[in-house]
């Protein structure tokens, strides 16, 4: 297993606040909340960042934006819009490389980020 923070989240080695999960996907808040619902929804499977999600993975992406419909449905989100964001490579904003959508609601967002 890589020496990575979202799979030891996984594991339950280190503490989340989790909101949910399903099968092959996991769902905790962010540590620092960026607006009022601020979720990760993360593959339970360690990839790296989005150029590395392989055609075997195509269920479990599927189940991570069913997992952040759920999310959404719990911070009661549906009727008010919110963003699911990743972040990939340096670049774009990635810090941890283990993907995730970030669900981020509850206050009016901006376009385009920053
Ligand atoms: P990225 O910058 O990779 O798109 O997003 C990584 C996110 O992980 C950041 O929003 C950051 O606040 C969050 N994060 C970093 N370390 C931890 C942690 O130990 N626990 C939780 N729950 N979130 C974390
Ligand atoms: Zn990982």
């Amino acid at each position: 297993m890589p020496d990575c923070l979202f799979c030891k989240i996984v594991h339950r080695e280190i503490p989340a606040d989790i909101v949910c999960e399903s099968e092959h996907a996991l769902a905790f808040r962010d540590i620092s909340p960026v607006a009022p619902t601020h979720v990760l929804v993360i593959p339970k499977k360690h990839i790296a960042t989005a150029n590395d999600i392989s055609p075997e993975d195509k269920d479990v992406i599927g189940e991570l934006y069913l997992l952040a419909q759920k999310v959404i449905e719990i911070e009661g989100l549906i009727s008010s819009g919110h963003r699911l964001v990743m972040n990939v490579g340096a670049g774009g904003g990635q810090s941890v490389f283990h993907i995730h959508l970030h669900v981020i609601g509850g206050r009016s967002l901006s376009w385009p980020p920053g």
